[in-house]
C-alpha cells in the first residue's frame, strides 16, 4: 500500500473530468495536477484514500507527444486555465472524449448511437485573448498590501495577476487606475472570513465589434466612496461606456448584488452577434449572463439554428434564455418565440434587444422555469413545435423537462455548458420518448477544461403510432390486392 511522501514513478493514461492528470500503477489511480497523458513522470504521494491517490509532480522523465511550453507565467499557480500545457489537437481531442463518455456512461445511450450523432466539434480559432469578461477578486496579502488577481485552483486564494492572457487587453491599466482610487481614498479589500473591507470584486466586460467597455465594482456597502475620483481616472480610457457598482454585503460565494447603480454613462454596453441572416446587436447590464466567448458564441448558434430547422411557422420556446440571445437569432425565422429567464436585469435586456433589432414576434417571461413553464403550459396549452433550452451548470429541473415532455416539441435543441448535467437530462428525455440525433461540442473555452455542447433530440412516432401506421399499410395493401 502507498502512503504519503511516496516517490513514485507514473505514466499518465488519461484525464479526469476537470483536466487532471491520471496514472495507475497496477491498476491504482494516482491524480496528478500538471501532467499530460503520454508523460512519464516522478511524483511524490501527498494524499492516500481507499481506491485513489493523490500526488505531486516533481519531474518530467519523458515528455508526452502532446506536451508544450504553457504561453502564461502563471499557469499552474492560477486556477483558471487547466490545458495549456497541451497542443490545441490534444485540448479538443480531450473534450471530444469527455462529452461522449458523458452521454455513454450517464446518458446510458449505446455507444454506436453516440458516435451515429456526433456532428464533429466546433474548434476556436482564437485561444487566446478569447474573453469578453473577466471577474477580479480583491484581497489583502500578509503585509495588508492589496492584491487582485484570480484564485488558484480549487481554493480562493487569490494570485496577484492583472494580464490575463485569455482576457482584454485592457484589463491591466483598468485594475491600476482602481488599485490607485483604492489607495488615495483609503479602501481596503473584502476579506471572506472577517466579512470586513470594502472591494470585493471588479467586473470588467467589453463589447464584440463596438469595443464599448463596461466596468462594475463589487463593494462590500451600500454607499459608493470617493466616486468622482474613481470615474475621473477610468472615464477617459478608450471604449469606456459604463461604469456602476454593485453592492453585495452578504458572506456568500456569489459575486454580484442583485443591483447595480450607474456612476457614469450608459446602464449598458453594445455587443454584436455577426451572423449570415444579418447582424444582431445586444444591450448588455452588468447582471445579466453573456457568452464570454463572442465568436465562438455566433459558430454556437448557428448550429443551434441549424439544429431548429426553422422554415417560419413553428412556435419556439427558448428556456434560461439570458438577454434573449438565442431567441432573437430564433425569432427571425420562427413565427413566435417564447423567452424564459430568472434575472429581471436579463429579461428588462431581452425586451430592449428585441425592440433594438426590430424584432417583433419575441415575448419574455422572467421566473424560474420550472415555475413560470409549468403554469404557462397549464393556462395555454401551447404546443410548441421547437424547443431550446440553455441552462447554467446544474442542467435543468424536473419539472421543467416534465412540462417540456408534455408539450411534446419535434425538436429540443438543448445547450449545454456542462456535459454531466446534460447526459443526466438527456436520459431523462430519452426515456420519455426522444432520440439524440446530433451533437457538437463547442470549444468556448480553449486552455480550459470546460466545454459547451449543442445537442438535437427528436421526438420518436410513439409506439401506439407505429401500430397504427403498421396496420394502416397492411389494410392499405388488403384492399389493394382484393384479399
Ligand atoms: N441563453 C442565454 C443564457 C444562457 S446562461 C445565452 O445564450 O446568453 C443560463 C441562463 O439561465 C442565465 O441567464 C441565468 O440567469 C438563467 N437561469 C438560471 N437559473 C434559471 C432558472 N431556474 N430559470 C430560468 N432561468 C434561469
Amino acid at each position: 500500500m502507498y502512503k504519503k511522501n511516496d516517490v513514485i514513478q507514473l505514466e499518465i493514461s488519461t484525464l479526469g473530468s476537470e483536466g487532471e492528470a491520471i496514472g495507475k500503477i497496477d491498476g491504482f489511480p494516482f491524480f496528478v495536477r500538471g501532467a499530460v497523458p503520454g508523460d512519464v513522470i516522478e511524483a511524490g504521494v501527498t494524499k492516500v484514500k481507499k481506491n485513489m491517490a493523490f500526488a505531486r509532480l516533481i519531474r518530467i522523465i519523458k515528455p508526452s507527444e502532446d506536451r508544450v511550453d504553457p504561453a502564461c507565467p502563471y499557469f499552474g499557480k492560477c486556477g483558471g486555465c487547466q490545458l495549456m500545457h497541451m497542443t490545441y489537437d490534444a485540448q479538443l481531442k480531450y473534450k471530444e472524449e469527455k462529452v461522449k463518455n458523458d452521454l455513454i456512461r450517464i446518458g446510458g445511450i449505446d455507444k454506436a448511437e453516440v458516435e451515429k450523432a456526433y456532428a464533429g466539434i466546433i474548434p476556436a480559432k482564437e485561444v487566446f485573448h478569447y474573453r469578453n469578461k473577466e471577474q477580479y477578486p480583491f484581497g489583502e496579502d500578509k503585509d495588508g498590501n492589496t492584491v487582485c488577481g484570480f484564485y488558484a485552483y480549487h481554493s480562493h486564494r487569490i494570485v496577484e495577476q492583472t494580464d490575463c492572457l485569455l482576457g482584454n487587453e485592457e484589463n491591466s491599466k483598468i485594475l491600476e487606475k482602481i488599485k490607485e482610487w483604492m489607495s488615495e481614498c483609503g479602501l481596503s479589500s473584502y476579506d471572506e472570513t472577517s466579512g470586513k473591507g470594502y472591494l470585493r470584486h471588479v467586473m470588467i466586460r467589453k463589447g464584440n465589434l463596438t469595443d464599448e467597455i463596461m466596468v462594475c465594482l463589487v463593494i462590500n456597502a451600500k454607499k459608493f466612496k470617493g466616486s468622482d475620483i474613481f470615474v475621473g481616472k477610468l472615464k477617459d480610457i478608450p471604449g469606456m461606456t459604463s461604469i456602476t457598482f454593485s453592492s453585495n454585503t452578504e458572506n456568500t460565494n456569489v459575486i454580484m448584488g442583485d443591483n447595480s447603480t450607474l456612476l457614469w454613462g450608459c446602464e449598458r454596453i453594445r455587443t454584436v452577434i455577426e451572423s449570415d441572416n444579418g447582424n444582431i446587436e445586444y444591450a448588455l447590464s452588468p447582471l445579466s449572463f453573456y457568452q464570454v466567448n463572442s465568436k465562438q458564441t455566433e459558430r454556437l448558434y448557428s448550429k443551434a439554428l441549424e439544429y431548429a430547422e426553422l422554415k417560419g411557422s413553428e412556435t419556439v420556446w427558448d428556456l434560461y434564455c439570458g438577454i434573449g440571445t438565442i431567441s432573437l437569432f430564433l425569432a427571425k425565422k420562427a413565427k413566435r418565440v417564447f423567452g424564459v429567464e430568472i434575472v429581471p436585469q436579463a429579461i428588462e435586456d431581452a425586451k430592449a434587444n428585441a425592440k433594438l433589432n426590430n424584432i417583433n414576434n419575441a415575448e419574455f417571461i422572467c421566473g424560474a422555469a420550472e415555475e413560470v413553464l409549468p403554469a404557462y403550459y397549464k393556462d395555454t396549452a401551447e404546443k410548441p413545435d421547437v424547443v431550446v433550452v440553455d441552462p447554467p451548470r446544474k442542467g435543468c429541473d424536473k419539472s421543467c423537462l416534465d412540462t417540456i415532455i408534455k408539450a411534446s416539441p419535434d425538436r429540443i435543441v438543448y445547450v449545454s455548458c456542462d456535459p454531466a448535467t446534460l447526459a443526466r437530462d438527456i436520459k431523462y428525455l430519452c426515456e420519455n420518448g426522444y432520440a439524440l440525433k446530433k451533437y457538437a461540442p463547442c470549444d468556448m473555452f480553449p486552455n480550459s477544461f470546460h466545454v459547451e455542447v449543442c445537442c438535437l433530440l427528436e421526438r420518436l412516432r410513439s409506439a401506439k403510432d407505429h401500430i397504427k401506421i403498421s396496420i394502416d399499410a397492411d389494410d392499405y395493401y388488403r384492399i389493394k390486392d382484393n384479399k
